[in-house]
Formats: C-alpha cells, sequence, structure tokens
C-alpha cells in the first residue's frame, strides 16, 4: 500500500499512543481558542460542572481549569494518557476539582443532565460528529452548552488528492453550515462556529512533532510500522500546507433547548 492509500487507521495504536505522549497537545487547538471558544459559554459558576471528552493528556483541559471555577472531569480512552492529565492536575494544584478518568465516549459513565457544558477538542470524529451531538445530548442540563472542535471543509468542492485522504480518514467530514444543521437538528441551538487559525495546525501541532518524529526514528530505527507512521505524519502535514484554503478545524458552540 502506498502512503496516500494508507490512513491513520492501518498503524499499531501503541505506536500512536507513545509518539503523541510526547506532545502536549494530541490534536491542534491553542490557548487562545478555547479561551475563544470559552468566550461564548455563560452562567459558569463554582457550582457548575464541565465534561472534558477525549481529553488526552489535558492540554485545553488545564486551560478550563485555569480560568474557571468549575469542577471538570476528562475522559479518556487511553489510561497512559489519562495518568499524564493527573500528574498536569498535581503540578497546577487543581486535583480539589479537576480530575482525568478512564472511559469512552461511546458509553460515558454519566448520569442525565449531569454537566453544564460538554467539551470536545479534536475528538467527536472518534464517536462522529452526529452520533457525539445526539448521544452526548442527554448528559447536559437544559440551557447547558457544547463545545466541539471537528475538521470541517470550507468549500463544496476540493482537489481530489485531499478529497480522498479525507475520506480515507474520517468520510463524514463536513462542510461548516452542514455541521452547524446538524448541530440543530441534534437539538442545539448553534450559538457559534469558527474556523481555527493556522497556527493551530502549524506551531501547535505540526511542529512540536518534528523533534518527536526524528527521536522516534532513531529509537525503532529498522522498524518498517514506526517508519511507515512517521511517514504518514510527514505526508499528513504536506498536504495541510498544500491544501489548508479548502479545510481546517472549526469550533461548535451550540446550546441544548
Ligand atoms: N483533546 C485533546 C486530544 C485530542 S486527540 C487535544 O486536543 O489535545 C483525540 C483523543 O481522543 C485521543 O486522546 C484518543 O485517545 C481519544 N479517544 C479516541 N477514541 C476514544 C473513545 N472512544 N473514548 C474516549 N476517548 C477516545
Amino acid at each position: 500500500m502506498s502512503i496516500e492509500e494508507q490512513s491513520f487507521h492501518d498503524f499499531d495504536l501503541n505506536i500512536i499512543y507513545e509518539y503523541f505522549s510526547n506532545v502536549e497537545r494530541q490534536g491542534p487547538g491553542s490557548p487562545e481558542i478555547t479561551l475563544k471558544a470559552l468566550s461564548f459559554i455563560d452562567n459558569l459558576t463554582e457550582k457548575s460542572r464541565i465534561a472534558d471528552i477525549g481529553c488526552g493528556t489535558g492540554g485545553q483541559t488545564m486551560t478550563l481549569a485555569q480560568n474557571t471555577t468549575c469542577e471538570i472531569i476528562g475522559v479518556e480512552l487511553w489510561a497512559n494518557f489519562i495518568k499524564q492529565f493527573n500528574q498536569n492536575v498535581e503540578k497546577l494544584n487543581l486535583q480539589n476539582r479537576v480530575k482525568g478518568i478512564v472511559g469512552n465516549m461511546e458509553n460515558l459513565p454519566f448520569g442525565e443532565e449531569e454537566f453544564d457544558l460538554i467539551w470536545s477538542e479534536g475528538a467527536i470524529y472518534n464517536i462522529g460528529f452526529e452520533r457525539g451531538l445526539n448521544e452526548w445530548r442527554k448528559f447536559l442540563k437544559t440551557d447547558g452548552y457544547i463545545a466541539v472542535s471537528e475538521a470541517s471543509w470550507f468549500t463544496d468542492e476540493r482537489p481530489a488528492e485531499i478529497h480522498q485522504f479525507w475520506h480515507n480518514a474520517y468520510p463524514e467530514i463536513d462542510t461548516i453550515p452542514n455541521c452547524v444543521a446538524k448541530m440543530q437538528k441534534a437539538g442545539y441551538i448553534p450559538v457559534a462556529a469558527f474556523i481555527l487559525p493556522e497556527n493551530c495546525w502549524t506551531d501547535n501541532y505540526f511542529v512540536p512533532q518534528i523533534p518527536v518524529q526524528e527521536a522516534f526514528l532513531k529509537k525503532y530505527a529498522g522498524n518498517k510500522a514506526v517508519e511507515d507512521y512517521v511517514a504518514w505524519e510527514r505526508y499528513e502535514s504536506g498536504l495541510y500546507d498544500k491544501y489548508k484554503a479548502y479545510y481546517g478545524y472549526v469550533f461548535y458552540i451550540g446550546k441544548k433547548v
């Protein structure tokens, strides 16, 4: 299989998780953008509860914690990420109101209407945008908010190469108006949708991976799976550079009605 035909799903999960445990963020984003999304949410108090789903090692969760007074639960499938998450919580002395737990976004261990805010950066694609919005809604109080970032098309048409890449990686990727319509259909008032600036991909996502790639190729010299994985990540980064006019990450914020 050529690199163009491979997708993220073809690589050993252990490789992917070790790779991403070496960077602060596991998806495109930035503290500034987390705060911009947070600025659309009102009525948060020290009694409010936030769930951060697919939280990774907690890059965005720590920003949320430092800029609210709420109780926050991070949920993540990969136990090692949660270990790192809870170490970060202790470093920042936030353990009285922030906690990471191992859990599956497809079967969350929560009761109905437990949360004032559901957050999820660069992770809802794992369950699918529409399914996530629909299934997670029951955990929110009426008037509670959901804020998720999701890869989206900027235009109705795009070159075949980038279309094919996303078709393999995440066929549910859609245009911004279609995602907003899905949000409304799932029972939320669409409050905002905004595009993450380029530096969320470059400076905060692809650039920190460069030293990790070099270290990985040294540590696993001769390991074909690792070499293929690094080549795939480099291919993804090159595609972004070439086709960033056609797609990017978008923050979607909705209020439960
Ligand atoms: N929010 C973080 C991580 C984004 S990467 C950030 O922006 O930096 C997506 C995360 O979703 C990964 O950490 C991955 O392990 C997690 N994930 C994938 N499938 C999941 C599932 N079914 N349940 C919970 N987390 C999942």
